[in-house]
């Protein structure tokens, strides 16, 4: 069973139109439902998603949660950037991170193509997908 390292989709992760949006986002407070309503997406996706991956917020002493707009909008950039793989390196679920691809083993399972390798910082074995016409540089 192949883990397709590169191909994990990040929950919560913005389309085009909410990447637009985020420039609205402005240096005060926002509920979790006013940023919602800027952004356009639920929510319940602020509460199930980007507070639990770690967005920055404050609670009031009524335990109501505030997050500031300019740091959610860097926040998410950041987090959505950390995603893109460079060419040589694969994403580990243990160490949660893109890392450097060491020696990778280039493998065939039917038509599907993939690198293993082992996470210089862990020892995991991870794989990740040779993406069709878009094969990774050996060189490097
Ligand atoms: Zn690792």
């Amino acid at each position: 069973m192949v883990n397709k390292s590169d191909e994990i989709i990040l929950k919560g992760r913005l389309n085009g139109n909410q990447k637009n949006r985020l420039v609205k986002l402005l240096d005060m407070m926002y509920s979790p439902s006013e940023l919602a309503g800027e952004i356009g997406f639920n929510k319940r996706q602020v509460y199930r998603v980007y507070i639990p991956l770690g967005c920055p917020h404050e609670k009031d002493s009524k335990g109501r949660h505030w997050i500031n707009g300019e740091d959610f909008r860097n926040w998410i950039i950041d987090l959505y950037q950390k995603r893109v793989l460079k060419h040589n390196e694969a994403f580990c679920l243990t160490c949660k991170k893109p890392v450097r691809m060491i020696s990778p083993e280039r493998k065939q399972e039917d038509r599907l193509f993939y690198y293993l390798c082992n996470c210089p910082n862990c020892g995991r074995r991870i794989a990740r997908i040779i993406t069709r016409g878009k094969p990774i540089d050996d060189k490097s």
